[in-house]
This record gives C-alpha cells, structure tokens and sequence, in this order.
C-alpha cells in the first residue's frame, strides 16, 4: 500500500496573495479542530505539516473506518500539482473543447503531442507563464487554461495537501474555497 495524497489547489492565487491566504485557510481549519495549529513531521514532499485535529472528521465523507494517517502540508509557491504518475491521458482546449490524446493505447507517452506541453511546463515552472498551441484549433492557449482528464494538473501558487486522509467531502471543499474569498479550487488525488 504506497500513500496517497488529495490536494485542494486554488487555481487564482497569485505569488502575492498565496501566503495570507495560506493562513487565513489554515487558521480557519484549526479553529474548526481539522488539523492542529503546531507543525509536525506529518506530511511527505515538505518538512513540516499539521497533523489531523481533533474535529478531523468533520472534513471526510460518512463514518471513515480509519482515521486520518497523516497531516496536511500547505504549498505556497509557483508550484505544478499533478495526480497518480502514468494517470496522465489528454489534454482539452478551453477555446475549441477539443481533446489531445497525450498517450497511446499502451498508456505511452505520444511525443509529438506531448512535447509541446512538456516544454509548456518546463518554461512554466521557470518563468511563471507559458503557451501551448492547440493542435486543432491552432490558437496558442496559456498553459493554465488547459483542462485535463481526471484534472491531472495544475498550475497553481497555492495548494493544500492532505496525506492519507479519508475522502474529502465536496461541501469541505467548497468551505475551504469560500476561505479563499470563493477562488476557483481543483481537486487533485494520486498517489505515490
Ligand atoms: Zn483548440
């Protein structure tokens, strides 16, 4: 059994406001007993994160039969979220909806499609911005307009990342959204 992660990422934080977002989620989730306000060796991919709360159920679907294992690591940050490794299928165009296979039948990456976003995310990762031309529509598209399937990636400054936990609830989603003054959020799950 390896661990798994469920990332609630808001999509329009910028590098500015990420932090005093950050805490104002954080604050709010420790006042409702979600996660405990005193860091600790919890999380995997940062020092430090907050381990479950007392009131942790408040934040999982129906009776859990197994509690929270592990905490919750907040990335501040130009960051790029993705879910499982090989859980990556295609990409969508926000202007022409049309879907870009990335693999083939075998789950292998097709790089004549892929390369153009895999250099997107190199020059995103470096730069903070990048444009991807649409193979059907041919409009050049910014890296972050792109939808994915399963919401694969995402391209974010702000993300909260909670390791092993029960399934998050979309109404504990939605209070965390309304925390980040009703940002757009995406959900991202993989594992590892
Ligand atoms: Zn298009």
């Amino acid at each position: 059994m390896g661990d798994h992660f469920q990332t609630i990422v808001d999509l329009d934080a910028t590098a500015a406001d990420a932090e005093p977002l950050a805490g104002r989620v954080l604050a709010g989730l420790v006042e409702e007993g979600i996660v405990l306000a005193d860091p600790t060796d919890c999380v995997l991919g940062r020092p430090l994160g907050h381990p479950p709360g007392p009131s942790w159920s408040r934040a999982v679907a129906g009776k859990a039969a197994q509690g929270p294992c592990d905490g919750l690591a907040v990335h501040l940050g130009r960051k790029v979220f993705h879910g499982c490794p090989g859980g990556l299928e295609a990409a969508v165009c926000p202007r022409c909806s049309t879907t870009t296979r990335l693999v083939d039948d075998r789950w292998a990456m097709i790089d004549e499609a892929w390369g153009p976003f895999a250099d997107a995310i190199g020059t995103w990762s470096a730069t903070g911005t990048a444009q991807v031309r649409c193979p059907a529509c041919a409009r050049k598209v910014p890296l972050r307009d792109w939808a994915w399937t399963e919401d694969y990636f995402a391209f974010a400054h702000l993300g909260f990342e909670f390791w092993n936990w029960p399934e998050l609830t979309p109404e504990f989603r939605g209070r965390v959204a309304e925390l980040l003054d009703g940002h757009r959020t995406q959900y991202v799950r993989g594992k590892i």
